[in-house]
């Protein structure tokens, strides 16, 4: 199954690519593989796959010590400063930075561990109540305060969609947000790090590259349904 629902998205991707006259290599798929136990990761990893994305920092870590070194993990949930300390040195990227607080924490510890961290602002596009991530006009004057930190570098943006039954309902956020990127490497406030948008998700994945998405977080789409009773 997984196989064949890898593949079902390889060509997805690239007919979307295809569609947005966009090369296949600038869009990076990264399997997320939350809630689903290592030996259907180890299968996902035996079929090529090395991007992983997790949601929680206790999966991060445990994941990381069962499965090969070369897998890249990429933190991509809500996190939280006390645990930060956990992660740091072990993700190729945080997508969800969306507070001083947090950023300051990953400075910190980034230090201390003796490496950089790459990192996306998490933005909440539609404002929704529920989701964590700045508002668009909060972006620049924030990435103006974290470009001052040595043991971080800004990569890009990440939004989390609406959910919605219609993916084109999207279209405008995905937009929007593309544009802010452009902004944000135009005016060159990043110190030039800025080359990554991370947006779209198994319903909506296709809308968001189109758009400009050049990593789609996917998690049903290859590895099914979660079940979050086990
Ligand atoms: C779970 C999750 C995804 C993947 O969602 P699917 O709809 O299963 O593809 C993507 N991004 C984030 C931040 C998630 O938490």
């Amino acid at each position: 199954m997984l196989k064949e629902n890898l593949q079902e998205v390889e060509e997805r991707i690239a007919a979307a690519c295809m569609r947005a006259g966009r090369r296949r290599e600038d869009v990076t798929l990264i399997a997320v593989s939350k809630t689903k136990p290592v030996d259907m990761l180890r299968e996902a990893y035996d079929l090529g796959i090395r991007v992983f994305g997790e949601n929680k920092v206790q999966e991060l870590t445990e994941k990381y010590d069962r499965l090969p070194e070369d897998i890249r993990w990429h933190m991509i949930g809500h996190l939280q400063t006390n645990k930060v300390k956990y992660i740091v040195g072990k993700t190729e990227l945080i997508h969800s930075v969306d507070s001083l607080k947090l950023a300051e924490m990953i400075e910190k510890e980034s230090q201390k561990h003796g490496c950089v961290t790459d990192i996306l602002v998490e933005v909440n596009v539609a404002e929704e109540e529920s989701k964590f991530g700045l508002r668009m006009e909060e972006v620049i004057p924030f990435i103006e305060k974290i470009v001052q930190y040595p043991h971080i570098n800004v990569r890009g943006l990440m939004t989390i969609a609406p959910f919605v039954e219609n993916p084109e309902e999207n279209r405008t956020i995905f937009a929007d947000l593309h544009k802010l990127y452009v902004d944000i490497k135009e005016k060159n406030i990043d110190n030039g790090t800025v080359s990554i948008l991370s947006m779209g998700m198994t319903n909506d994945y296709e809308v968001a590259i189109e758009e400009g998405a050049t990593m789609v977080r996917i998690g049903t789409g290859i590895f099914g349904a979660r079940n979050y009773n086990i």
